[in-house]
């Protein structure tokens, strides 16, 4: 199947990430725009979702049991606190490690040095137990 790339597909994806408060899979994603009347493909929505990634417009995330999630994300550098339960994530950043990490590379010699972190556990609302 041929698609052509027409950007309300893009507008559409993005535009369903950004209502998502936590990560979600491509999969989970086409579901909702299905949901919301939108006629568009699940390759498309897999290509959206990693041009926005690309181009710094969304957070791609990936572990070993699942496949890859996306977020809506600002830009700048940051990181995230995610639940294991549910997916929410809250950016954070941790000015003090950028100066420490970046003392250290600098020492060791080390340029366009970049790093990722990402804290996982068990959010509020996940974490109230009965
Ligand atoms: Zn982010
Ligand atoms: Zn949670
Ligand atoms: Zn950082």
């Amino acid at each position: 199947m041929i698609q052509k790339r027409s950007t309300w597909q893009k507008t559409a994806v993005r535009e369903a990430l950004e209502a998502t408060p936590g990560f979600v899979s491509a999969q989970e994603l086409y579901q909702q725009l299905l949901l919301q009347g939108q006629k568009i493909g699940l390759t498309t929505v897999y290509r959206a979702l990693a041009d926005l990634a690309q181009q710094g417009e969304a957070d791609a995330l990936s572990s070993a049991d699942s496949e890859t999630k996306y977020r809506s994300c600002t830009t700048e550098h940051h990181h995230h606190l995610i639940c294991r339960r549910c997916g929410v994530a809250v950016e954070f950043e941790l000015p003090g490690f950028e100066a420490a990490a970046e003392a250290l590379a600098g020492k060791e010699g080390f340029t366009q040095v970049s790093h990722t972190i990402e804290l996982y556990g068990i959010c509020v609302n996940c974490g109230v137990s009965d």
